[in-house]
């Protein structure tokens, strides 16, 4: 089978939860968040296009050292034989497997579910759950509902999860983040993660150069400490 496959990091100490990993980036997003620092990965371009072998024989060269596999992109569920291929080859190598999701296939993340092919989730909130805010950020026209839909899917599937908001200046910050947590409340963890413009090839180079002063972040800070469970990544 041929899939687009933009690469696979051998090992990975923080993609998932206290295990350490190998990482496939699967290319093609139907999102262009803004703040997506992975560019250059989002298309279907015919330079990703390999053979699924080639992240077996990856995964393959560090087996003895990792627990777990991690699916991510760009959008994994545009992938979706893709995905089912990976997680099967960790299924038979004993290894955890673990997705990161922009949330607007909940028909796709349910079947993987439904096959028992997951034991983490981390599905993206990337804004105030309403259209517009979600159109603003992420550059496309959204179905809202699927993104709700995805996220209950996942709280109520017994899969280990978490939900990430990537913060932004001037984008996703305080504001958004009380609106936020309202809507999604209650949950099991929420990762805030920090906006850094000095990473990859970012979406919308106006935010180039663009990161939250220390006095923000100290704001930031207090405000998590209002709400459950929340952790925060720089
Ligand atoms: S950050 Fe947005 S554009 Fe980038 S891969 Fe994730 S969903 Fe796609």
């Amino acid at each position: 089978m041929k899939a687009y496959i933009a690469g696979v990091q051998g090992i990975s100490t923080v993609d998932y939860p206290k295990k350490i990993a190998s990482v496939v980036f699967l290319a093609g997003c139907n999102f262009r968040c803004r703040y997506c620092f992975n560019a250059n990965i989002l298309d279907f371009k015919e330079e990703f296009l390999k053979d699924i072998e080639f992240v077996k024989k990856e995964i393959n060269k560090n087996l003895p050292l990792i627990d777990a596999i991690v699916i991510t992109g760009g959008e994994p569920c545009l992938q979706k034989e893709a995905t089912i291929e990976i997680a099967k080859f960790g299924r038979k190598k004993k290894l955890l497997v673990g997705i990161f999701t922009n949330g607007s296939f909940p028909l796709i993340l349910k079947e993987l579910i439904e096959m028992r092919l997951l034991d983490f989730i981390a599905i993206d909130v990337k804004t105030i759950l309403e259209e517009k805010a979600y159109e603003n950020l992420t550059n496309n026209k959204i179905d809202i509902e699927k993104i709700k839909e995805s996220i209950e899917l996942v709280k109520r599937s017994g899969i280990d999860y978490e939900l990430r908001t990537t913060l932004v200046p001037s984008l996703v910050g305080k504001k958004e983040l009380k609106l936020i947590h309202e809507q999604i409340s209650p949950y099991k963890t929420w990762a805030w993660q920090m906006f850094r413009s000095d990473i990859g090839d970012i979406v919308d180079k106006s935010l180039v150069g663009k990161e939250f002063s220390k006095e923000e972040i100290d704001e930031i800070k207090s405000l998590s400490k209002k709400f459950e469970n929340v952790v925060i990544r720089f």
